[in-house]
């Protein structure tokens, strides 16, 4: 198990990268702590597969350093590293029994054989193949295969990380629940660093600690479900967690107030005054439909989603949502909406700004 370090790191796929569009992975420096479950969570092509075959050694980034434990690994083969990877697709050995394909990894390393057959029986256990160990890996569907794949990943106790790419891709969606909480306890049974891509945030936030948000090839957010959702520090963050959305209304803002299409709103912070793209972020949640007071809104469309209500609204021309209560009633002359102030955020080309206490 290892701390990991991502330092200056970028990546670029072309030989002589001219500016940073030419690069999928974008500057960044973290560090990951030890132990920790991580989540990769992007939409596709944003670069989620470039990071993580950096960190385990299949690609060499074209700039930077990658460390373990503080000892410099960017040269190093992923087997040096020692670190298990599973990937979209599954990796078996057709010709070997189940339980041959799980234990190579152990085998290779000259594990010892009692261990090897009570690690194997266990992992067969886990990912519910117990009754097929003994079968050929050939003529499996996909499905079992990709669960060979992921067993074999998670079969040795001794590795630095485990890395998953999108491992859950090809596997019935009943079963992927299952796996997934596996995957959560042998986290927490033997603490690995963990790091799991997906471009499916419920996956990210059930399975992860911390989530890290890729967005064009860089990181844009790594926080806890909870901070994620509260203080997205990015509007990309606030669209693509949470369901619906973050809603991002274009305003002007000076001191407290924000103005949006000459409605004032109370921010309950100090901003001064903002140049640039302004917006207001307002979880759908955090909005409330009334009558009489607020900013005025056309209702679009209700939809009953069974522990609430999504509202689909119309403000200034601009698409609002709002969650309300499975129980309140809609009436025609709701045509106002009221934010709360606490759960305000304000944005400046896209990013977080925070405000002064006030
Ligand atoms: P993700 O895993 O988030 O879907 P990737 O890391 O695979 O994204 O890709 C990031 C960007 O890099 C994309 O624009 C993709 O087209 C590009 N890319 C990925 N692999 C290669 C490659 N081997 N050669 C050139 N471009 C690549
Ligand atoms: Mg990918």
């Amino acid at each position: 198990m290892a701390k990991i370090t991502l330092d200056n790191l970028a990546h670029s796929y072309y030989p002589n990268p001219k500016g940073e569009d030419d690069f999928a992975l974008k500057e960044l420096n973290h560090n990951w702590a030890d132990g920790e479950a991580y989540a990769l969570l992007g939409s596709s092509g944003c670069g989620k597969s470039t990071l993580l075959n950096i960190i385990s050694g299949l690609l060499h980034p074209s700039q930077g350093r990658i460390l373990f434990d503080d000892k410099d690994v960017t040269h190093a083969s992923t087997a040096d590293r020692n670190i298990a990877q599973v990937f979209q697709f599954p990796v078996v050995y057709d010709t070997m029994t189940v339980r041959n394909n799980l234990a190579f990894p152990l085998k290779n390393r000259g594990a010892d054989p009692k261990y090897i057959a009570q690690r194997v029986q266990q992992i067969g256990q886990m990912i519910g193949m117990e009754a097929e160990l003994d079968n050929r890996a050939r003529g499996l569907t996909a499905d079992a295969k990709q669960k060979i794949s992921l067993g074999r990943g998670m079969v040795r106790e001794d590795v630095n990380a485990l890395l998953f790419d999108e491992p859950l891709t090809v596997i019935d969606p009943h079963m992927k629940w299952e796996l997934r909480t596996q995957l959560k306890s042998l986290h927490h049974e033997f603490g690995h660093t963990m790091i799991y891509v997906t471009h499916d945030q419920t996956e990210a936030l059930t399975f992860a600690d911390k989530v890290v948000v890729m967005y064009d090839g860089r990181v844009v957010q790594i926080g806890t479900p909870q901070e994620l959702f509260e203080r997205p520090e990015h509007t990309f963050v606030g669209y693509f967690i949470g369901s619906p959305g973050m809603n991002v209304i274009p305003a002007q803002v000076s001191g407290k107030r924000a103005n949006v299409h000459g409605s004032s709103l109370n921010l309950g912070r100090g901003y001064g005054d903002l140049t640039g793209k302004v917006e207001i972020g307002i979880r759908p949640e955090f909005v409330s439909l009334t009558q009489g007071k607020g900013l005025p809104v056309t209702v679009r469309r209700v939809e009953d989603v069974g522990r609430h209500k999504i509202v689909r609204a119309d403000l200034f021309g601009h698409e609002i949502n709002i969650v309300a209560s499975e129980d309140m009633p809609i009436s025609a002359d709701m045509n106002r909406v009221t934010f709360d102030p606490n759960h305000m955020n304000v944005y400046v080309n896209d990013w977080l700004k925070v405000g002064e206490a006030a």
